[in-house]
C-alpha cells in the first residue's frame, strides 16, 4: 500500500467506493465522475504506477475481470458498446498514479469523444519507425 494513494485507500477501505468486483488481486468500482453512467475502474490491488509496471499475472487477472465486466456493464446500462482506456503517465492524462483501466459504456450520440487530428508519415518514416520498434522489442526480449 502506498501512503498517499487514493486507490490504495479505497482498497484498504479507508475511502468508500461503489465496488462491483473484488478478488485477491483485482478490485473494480464505479468512477466517481463518470463519462457515462456505469463508467468503471479496474485496478490491481498491488500498487503499480502504470501499465508497463504490472507483472503478467496481475495484468492477466485484471484483463480477465475487465472482459467479464464489460459484458455486465453493457447489460446493466443498456449500452451497445464500450471503450477501454488506460492513461499511463501524467503527459497522457493520468491523474491517479495507481494503474487503472477505465471501462466506459457508450451510447448512440452520447457526448463522449476521443479524437485528435491524425498525423501522416512522410517518406520512409513509417517502415523506419516500425523497424526501430521491432529492434527495441527484440532487445527487451533478450534482456528478460
Ligand atoms: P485518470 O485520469 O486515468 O488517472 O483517471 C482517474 C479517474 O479516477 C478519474 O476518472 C476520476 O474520476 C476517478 N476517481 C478519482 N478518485 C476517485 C474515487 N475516490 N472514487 C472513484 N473514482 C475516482
Amino acid at each position: 500500500m502506498e501512503k498517499n494513494c487514493v486507490f490504495c485507500k479505497i482498497i484498504a477501505g479507508e475511502i468508500p467506493s461503489a465496488k462491483v468486483y473484488e478478488d485477491s488481486k483485482v478490485l473494480a468500482f464505479l468512477d466517481i465522475a463518470p463519462f457515462n453512467f456505469g463508467h468503471t475502474l479496474v485496478i490491481p490491488k498491488a500498487h503499480y504506477h502504470c501499465f508497463t509496471e504490472i507483472p503478467a499475472e496481475d495484468l492477466t487477472a485484471m484483463m480477465t475481470v475487465a472482459q467479464k465486466l464489460a459484458v455486465a456493464l453493457m447489460r446493466a446500462t443498456g449500452a451497445p458498446a464500450y471503450n477501454l482506456l488506460m492513461n499511463n503517465g501524467q503527459v497522457a492524462g493520468q491523474e491517479v498514479p495507481h494503474a487503472h483501466l477505465h471501462i466506459i459504456p457508450r451510447h448512440v450520440d452520447d457526448t463522449v469523444a476521443f479524437s485528435a487530428p491524425q498525423k501522416h508519415y512522410e517518406g520512409d518514416a513509417l517502415p523506419e519507425l516500425a523497424a526501430k520498434i521491432r529492434e527495441k522489442l527484440a532487445k527487451q526480449t533478450e534482456n528478460q
